[in-house]
């Protein structure tokens, strides 16, 4: 996601105040991010927090520098710029999906979900309950995030088309049922209600289904001799003919 830069636009004023703003609560702030939990940059500068990181992420030193605003060293050209950008993202996700599983983190997620801001379970029997956002892996690129119903414990793709770009690894496969632990008051104490389909007010028979198909296969079984029949005729007829 590219930052924007001073410029000497009628916007200059915005400009300026991102400009001031630091990386990651710009980064959470943007159109699409609102899932992400603002790190603490103190998390980030423990290095035993990164470990491992150095080896996943592409041109990682100038991306950890980008998140920490550091200044390079050396000017960089417009792709370069680009490039760490873009590994920036990635790093972020990936020590995001770790900072979440800290006593802070969780913490943090818990705020924003009382505010209900991964979203609300789409199921009418749920009845806007909150949802949290977890991933189907651990490994970046796999899948998009997706997001966890407590009440009728079953995930969903996000609401709005913004996240579901987003990788699923940036959350993790751990991430909610985590939370849920940490903070048992969470959990939906009401049984999820499930939907009963009834035809002129009745529940439908276990039975109904299969007995319909065995009707129509009655059917379609007849209809095929029939035609069969036909055609044999036609065939006598036209041999009688010749
Ligand atoms: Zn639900």
């Amino acid at each position: 996601m590219e930052r924007k830069y001073k410029d000497t636009s009628s916007e200059e004023e915005d400009s300026l105040n991102e400009d001031e703003m630091a990386w990651i609560p710009w980064y959470c702030n943007l159109k699409g991010n609102e899932f992400f939990a603002t790190i603490d940059e103190d998390y980030i500068n423990d290095d035993f927090n990164l470990t491992g990181l150095s080896s996943l992420v592409q041109f990682y030193d100038g991306a950890l520098g980008i998140i920490l605003d550091s200044d390079p060293e050396d000017p960089l050209s417009e792709d370069q710029q680009e490039a760490l950008e873009r590994s920036a993202d990635i790093l972020y996700g990936l020590i995001h999906a770790r900072y979440i599983l800290t006593p802070k983190g969780l913490a943090h997620m818990h705020e924003k979900f009382k505010k209900a801001e991964f979203g609300r379970c789409p199921r009418v029997f749920c009845q806007n309950q909150p949802v949290l956002p977890v991933g189907l892996a651990d490994m970046q690129g796999v899948d998009t995030v997706k997001v966890y119903c407590p009440k009728c414990n079953d995930i969903f793709n996000p609401k709005y088309r913004r996240h579901s770009h987003i990788d699923g690894a940036y959350f993790g496969t751990t991430f909610p049922h985590l939370l849920l632990i940490t903070y048992p008051e969470l959990i939906p104490t009401k049984p999820p209600q499930q939907y009963v389909p009834k035809i002129y007010g009745f529940k439908i028979h276990k039975s109904a289904r299969e007995r319909q198909l065995q009707l129509q296969q009655k059917k379609n079984s007849s209809q095929q001799q029939q035609a069969k029949q036909q055609q044999q005729q036609q065939q006598q007829q036209q041999q009688q003919q010749q």
